[in-house]
């Protein structure tokens, strides 16, 4: 037969086996949420950096073109005054201010056929992670209530087994209980072990026969020598046919 009180003590293991892994899932859910946040904020400032590098590129345009339409009057000048020279010598001076000028222009213009083009790919990124983001904003607002309403779920859960496992935990002596929770920090969660064909299934190393003895008894609580941890006899945990 089972003892008592580690019947007691496979319920208080279950529940804390349960609010182990409700504990982890409450934790969990929040970090999840604040992770793919994170990753929408991020498209959001990438957007924002795009807009920024458009606008940049726009405000150097305008320069350009007044750079370009500034040399294009100084040329129109000069032009007018080497008509007017006499001296081979100036008129060649003239020319040559011209030359630069038109060069100036050609490498103005140059620099805005290539802006344009990046202009015109900022713009096609911009669109795409707008796009982007609207599908993720999406996603994320569907995930962040779903995780909402299972965290709320999970709450009411974990508190209804903390109740549970309060009341169960009142059954059993304070100093055996005191044991039960060493073991249970010190063997990942697992204090509570079955034997089966005499080997504890929780280090799977085999008892001595007169802890099986002792076991099958059921008077005393018997702990394995080598885990520590609580023992039962798997055969007699089966659950019997319920009482009519
Ligand atoms: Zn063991």
């Amino acid at each position: 037969m089972i003892h008592p009180t580690v019947r007691g003590l496979r319920e208080i293991q279950e529940l804390d086996l349960e609010l182990r892994g409700l504990r982890g899932e409450r934790d969990a859910l929040p970090r999840e949420v604040a992770r793919r946040e994170a990753e929408v904020t991020k498209l959001r400032k990438e957007i924002e950096g795009l807009r920024e590098g458009h606008l940049r590129a726009l405000v150097r345009v305008k320069e350009l073109e007044n750079d370009t339409r500034e040399r294009r009057e100084r040329i129109a000048k000069l032009e007018i005054q080497s008509n007017m020279v006499r001296h081979t010598a100036e008129l060649l001076a003239l020319q040559h201010q011209v030359s630069t000028l038109r060069e100036e222009i050609s490498r103005l213009e140059d620099e805005g056929i290539a802006l344009l083009d990046r202009i015109e790919e900022i713009g096609a990124g911009e669109r795409r992670t707008k796009e982007r983001l609207a599908e993720e904003e999406g996603i994320f607002s569907t995930f962040r209530e779903a995780a909402r309403v299972d965290l709320a779920a999970c709450e009411a859960r974990l508190r209804e087994r903390e109740e549970r496992r309060a009341q169960a935990a009142a059954g059993v002596d304070a100093d055996l209980l005191a044991l039960y929770e060493r073991v249970l920090g010190a063997r990942d969660g697992q204090a509570i072990a079955g034997v089966e064909a005499q080997i504890c299934q929780g280090c799977f190393v085999e008892i001595t026969p007169n802890d099986f003895v002792r076991l099958v008894r059921g008077k005393e609580i018997v702990f394995c020598r080598h885990c520590q941890r609580i023992l039962f006899l798997v055969e007699e945990a089966q659950p019997g046919p319920a009482p009519a």
